[in-house]
């Protein structure tokens, strides 16, 4: 349960003075997206993003057209609209030494007016200047003030995001009264730490941030916004490592493999492992042997060799008498997989199943029988692999390839098919460091950031689709000398189908140049049709293969060395790079042609990044600050609650020292009893992490 200390904060915001059903609307569309009713701690973290500055105060001559100011200026004279016209506009001239300025109201009253604005005084007017019939005017200023009331007021308003309808000094207004409940609360950050970096306590930091002494106290770096995005990224960390601490108690089991199919696969490989290949194996082997579930991400580029470390795994679990499935996202992928794996399994004596959406009837029933009774000992397949009817005999380890096609409830589906199964999951799109701590710090990570030897850079150019023809007739020489180019066609209307039109016009019309070398696969060709088109590629029948995004997930066909992409602006940072990592996989020099229709300036940084680097994880940098975090991690991912007040990248200095911090503090406190660890708990509930705290009581 909540402690009762933070329930000031969890108040709806209805019960603050002044807000009523008019306003309460206004704000819970602004806070929660009008999801749930707004609380005050709703409100309080809305951080404001930039202040005014209300005593800065202009000649009305300096001011600038379009800009937030104040002026000092007597007022000189009040024109209301003529009689029977009240809805025109009423003005009235004020003026200084340097100039006049017009102040233009509508449907204000005037008996208001005139006591606002008296005739002969002086005022302090706040507001935006622009220029109406060759004068200056602000239009309905924001503020008013004589001088003892301007001399009063705070130099600096804090500027917060808005919605629709609701004024700034109403929120600034709704803000100050949440203040004003705001508990003391016991500190849980360090003491040395805070002072280390000159944190102000928590309720300082949200009054300092919401009562702004200048420009800098708002800034995301200002101490206190350090402070408050430390606290959530904190609370955000010690929840993971408590729900992980959680999986891991549950359900762990030892495996140990004998090493003798290891051994004998990598005597058959025609190449050695690299060091981050070994490393990642032996992080692997060491989580197997643990009694706790294994959960490891392993990250690499594509061509990164990910496959075989997957593959190794997969053996030392039929080395201890258990089975072993790999999952990949598509059915051309897993015929991939199966056709590279199966004369390796061959020579191993291990037996190895397909199993995808296209096995039906008899075929399908053996090798549901195979898994059932273990004489199968590794499969490959899709989705079909969790579906319902599918048994293992005994199940051990999962390998989920390119995870991110994957919901995290699909993976567990598979995981669920076996007792304590391991689970291994690969992804050629690097996930940004920021976010893996984030999001992913339940799961262990290694990383293959180095790729096997002999790679050679592949060159990139940008090129407008004008050069069409050019492109087209440079190809003659290219495939003449024996190279194999993609030719992959954007998915860019609503129906998929003019997509495919789309690439069988562009097949025709390089069919008229090339004859029988084209060839054509998309997502709606017959099952068999595409398996075909793909094998002719693979085997040097056809040179070019049309294609729409099919291709994009880890075909491998080592001859392929020109990949076209046409209206390479339609495709985000991370697709562009896997689609690249579909060539460059032989020893010989490799191209990428990115040509595009029609260049904005998001879009011109992300081929220019394409161009400038193939490192997947600068890419995938690159790629969140074009993006933003949400969209990398995709609506699959939407179960993970984001960050209100931590930025990712301002703030992503602070993940590290939060996950050593959380770590220390649970492994001296672990049931989060001393008087440090009851503030925690108190920090974990502030930032809603409950499922996390009651891990704690129930513990
Ligand atoms: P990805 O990480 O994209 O899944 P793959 O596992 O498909 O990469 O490997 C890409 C290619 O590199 C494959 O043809 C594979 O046989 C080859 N490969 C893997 N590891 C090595 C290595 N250590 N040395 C040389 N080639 C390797
Ligand atoms: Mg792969």
């Amino acid at each position: 349960m909540r402690p009762p200390l933070l329930n000031p904060l969890f108040a709806e915001i209805n019960t603050l003075p002044g807000i009523g059903p008019k306003l309460a609307p206004l704000l819970n569309r602004l806070l929660t997206g009008s999801k749930a009713p707004a609380r005050l701690i709703d409100l309080l973290f809305h951080l404001p993003y930039a202040t005014i500055d209300r005593q800065l105060c202009a000649s009305i001559s300096e001011t600038i057209p379009g800009e937030q100011t104040t002026v000092k200026a007597r007022i000189v004279l009040h024109k209301p609209p003529p009689p029977g016209r009240s809805k025109a506009a009423y003005r009235i001239i004020v003026e200084d030494n340097t100039g006049d300025l017009i102040l233009t109201f509508f449907n204000a009253p005037a008996a208001r007016l005139e006591k606002l604005l008296p005739v002969g005084e002086e005022r302090y007017i706040s507001g935006v200047v622009d220029i109406w019939d060759g004068h200056r005017q602000i239009t309905h200023p924001d503020r008013i003030l004589a001088a003892y009331a301007y001399d009063q007021q705070p130099a600096y308003e804090p500027v917060y995001g808005l919605t629709a309808g609701l004024f700034p000094r109403v929120l600034v207004n709704s803000v100050g009264k949440a203040l004003e409940r705001l508990p003391a609360l016991p500190e849980w950050q360090e003491p040395t730490y805070l002072n280390k970096h000159h944190w102000p306590p928590f309720s300082d930091a949200l009054k300092s941030l919401h009562l702004p002494i200048s420009p800098e106290s708002v800034s995301p770096l200002a101490p206190a916004r350090l402070r408050l995005a430390y606290d959530e990224v904190l609370a955000g960390q010690l929840a993971l490592l408590l729900i992980r601490e959680q999986v891991k108690r549950h359900r762990g089991q030892a495996r140990h493999g004998t090493g003798e199919l290891v051994k004998k696969c990598l005597s058959l490989l025609p190449y050695t492992l690299t060091k981050a290949q070994s490393q990642a194996i032996a992080d692997i082997k060491h989580d197997l042997e643990s009694p706790e579930k294994m959960l490891r991400l392993l990250q690499g580029d594509v061509g990164s060799g990910k496959t075989i470390v997957g593959f190794l795994a997969m053996l030392s679990l039929v080395e201890g008498g258990e089975q072993a499935a790999l999952m990949v996202p598509t059915e051309i992928l897993a015929r991939q997989h199966y056709a590279r794996l199966k004369p390796l399994c061959d020579q191993l004596g291990v037996s190895i199943a397909l199993l995808t959406g296209r096995d039906k009837g008899a075929s399908r029933e053996a090798i549901l029988t195979g898994l059932a009774d273990g004489s199968t000992h590794l499969v490959v397949g899709t989705h079909a692999l969790f579906q319902e009817g599918v048994s293992f005999h005994k199940l051990g380890l999962a390998v989920v390839d390119e995870q991110h096609r994957f919901g995290v409830n699909q993976r567990l589906a598979l995981a669920n098919k076996g007792e304590a199964t391991d689970m291994l999951v690969m992804t050629a799109t690097p996930i940004p460091r920021t976010l893996v701590l984030t999001y992913f710090n339940d799961m262990d990570v290694s990383n293959l950031r180095e790729k096997p030897p002999g790679r050679k850079p592949i060159d990139t150019r940008i090129m407008s689709l004008d050069k069409l023809d050019t492109v087209t007739q440079s190809l003659v020489r290219a495939t003449s000398e024996g190279n194999r180019v993609y030719w992959v066609c954007p998915l860019v209307t609503e129906s998929e189908d003019l997509d495919i039109a789309a690439a069988e016009e562009r097949f025709a019309s390089l069919k008229s140049y090339y004859g029988d070398q084209v060839g054509l696969v998309h997502g709606k060709l017959p099952p068999r049709e595409k398996d075909a088109a793909m094998a002719a590629f693979a085997e040097g029948i056809t040179k070019i293969l049309v294609s729409t995004t099919v291709i994009e997930v880890g075909v491998d066909v080592p001859e392929a060395t020109i990949i076209i992409i046409e209206q390479a602006e339609r495709f985000g940072l991370a697709q562009l790079h896997q689609l690249r990592g579909r060539v460059g996989r032989g020893g010989t020099q490799s191209h990428c042609l990115l040509l595009y229709k029609h260049l904005g300036n998001i879009a011109r940084q992300r081929l220019e990044t394409m161009r400038q680097t193939e490192d997947g994880f600068e890419i995938a940098e690159k790629d969140l600050k074009l993006r933003g975090e949400g969209d990398i991690l995709g609506t699959r991912q939407s179960g993970i609650p984001g960050f209100r007040l931590a930025v990712a990248e301002k703030h992503d200095e602070l993940l590290n020292a939060a996950r050593d911090d959380a770590k220390l503090a649970l492994s001296r406190d672990p049931g989060l009893k001393t008087p440090r660890g009851e503030a925690l708990r108190l920090l974990l509930y502030l930032f809603e992490k409950d499922a996390a705290a009651k891990l704690l009581s129930a513990g």
